[in-house]
């Protein structure tokens, strides 16, 4: 009989399944469940694309691409971003096409940290980063960005992180929109927070897939603040924005040695980024930003109604700028976020995500993504408000 826990890797071993599996994993075994779960857009990708992608097929485009990825994309996401925040880089060396932006993350990653390096990162957050970090072997060092605070990170939070227990911080991490909050960080802030990337010479690292869901005003890119584009990496992708989840297509923008180094690996682990999709990614920028705009109004509407369902029934709900979820406090009800989470889905069949999945500081909260219909929302809501009512 082989040990296992003597042949895995130790730093796998202590890592954590996704709080947001676990939980769907169970979702999955229920009937006629309404699920606020997934953070997966619930429209179709656009017809346009889907169309393109098939007579690509067709046409023969069923091998591999050079490993940063189709040239024509990369230079119609050079265009995308001029076009959208002014932000010029290079399509022949500053542009990788990644496998999504979860590939960006661990390239991110594994380009630039020695072992003990630490990375600065918001909590709560997605559920990728702190396993990321670790499997690259940083060390994740959360900066809270709670409740008090508008769920947005705050450049003083970050001072009394950096460099705490003697860990050297190398990178800050950035996610705005955010999920599971919908914060965004407001211009003065990222101001703030740039001056002390800078103090600190910090390089950062921009997770900014939501960025085309911002639903209050302009989404500024890290990368456009003064002095910032060099030490930024920004990683965006066609998942949200797109509905193209399935498709795996994402992208890293940044400094060419940063890239050069991100595309060594890339070449090794992944030769490339899947050659439909990019095919697939391409067309989106060409043909469907009137669709991607009519989704966001969309999601827009949505969040309006679900921050409203939630603050009528006596859930404090803060409004998100952006993504598509909420973060509702659920501590009225006495319930911690696991038990609030699992009797909902037990008494009412609605399934949420509890906070926690996010990070400790996620407790007393849940999320709820309004990718969904509103129809099943507005159903959503009046059976979550019996149950907190009953
Ligand atoms: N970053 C954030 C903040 C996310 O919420 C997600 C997916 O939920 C990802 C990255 C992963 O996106 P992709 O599908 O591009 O890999």
């Amino acid at each position: 009989m082989i040990d296992w826990s003597e042949k895995l890797s130790s730093v796998v071993q202590t890592l954590k399944p996704s709080g947001i599996r676990q939980f769907f994993d169970i979702v999955a075994t229920r009937k006629d469940c309404i699920s606020l779960g997934v953070g997966e857009p619930d429209f179709v990708t656009p017809q346009v694309v889907i169309d393109h992608s098939i007579q690509a097929l067709r046409d023969g485009y069923t091998h591999y691409t050079g490993n940063s990825g189709f040239l024509s994309l990369r230079r119609e996401i050079a265009r995308y971003l001029e076009k959208e925040y002014r932000l010029s880089y290079n399509p022949e060396k500053e542009i990788l096409i990644t496998v999504g932006v979860s590939q960006g993350v661990d390239l991110a990653f594994r380009a630039l940290l020695n072992p003990g390096d630490g990375v600065l990162y918001p909590e709560p957050c997605y559920v990728s980063y702190d396993p990321m970090i670790r499997l690259a072997g940083g060390v994740p060092q959360k900066v809270l960005a709670t409740a008090e605070n508008d769920f947005s990170l705050k450049a003083e939070n970050i001072s009394s992180v950096v460099h705490a227990g003697g860990v050297q911080s190398k990178a800050l991490f950035l996610n705005y929109p955010s999920n599971p909050t919908g914060a965004s960080i407001g211009a003065d802030e990222l101001r703030r927070i740039a001056r002390l990337a800078e103090e600190q010479d910090l390089i950062v690292i921009s997770d900014e897939i939501y960025g085309e869901l911002s639903y209050e005003s302009e989404h500024l890119p890290f990368a456009t603040l003064p002095g910032m584009k060099e030490r930024t990496l920004l990683l965006g992708g066609f998942s949200k924005a797109f509905a193209m989840t399935g498709w795996r297509i994402g992208y890293a923008c940044g400094d060419e040695n940063l890239i050069k180094s991100m595309t060594k690996i890339h070449q090794y682990s992944m030769l490339c980024a899947p050659t439909l999709g990019q095919i697939a990614a391409e067309t989106a920028l060409k043909y469907a930003i009137a669709e991607r705009d009519k989704m966001r109004d969309e999601y827009r509407l949505r969040r309006d109604l679900i921050v409203k369902g939630f603050n009528d029934m006596g859930l404090k709900c803060f409004m998100p700028q952006g993504a598509f979820y909420v973060f509702p406090d659920i501590r009225s009800t006495g319930k911690n976020s696991m038990q609030f989470a699992t009797e909902l889905l037990e008494a009412q069949n609605v399934a949420v995500v509890p906070g926690t999945a996010f990070g400790d500081s996620g407790e007393g909260f849940i999320r709820c993504s309004y990718a969904t219909a509103r129809k099943e929302i507005e159903a959503a809501l009046s059976k979550i408000a019996a149950f907190v009512g009953g």
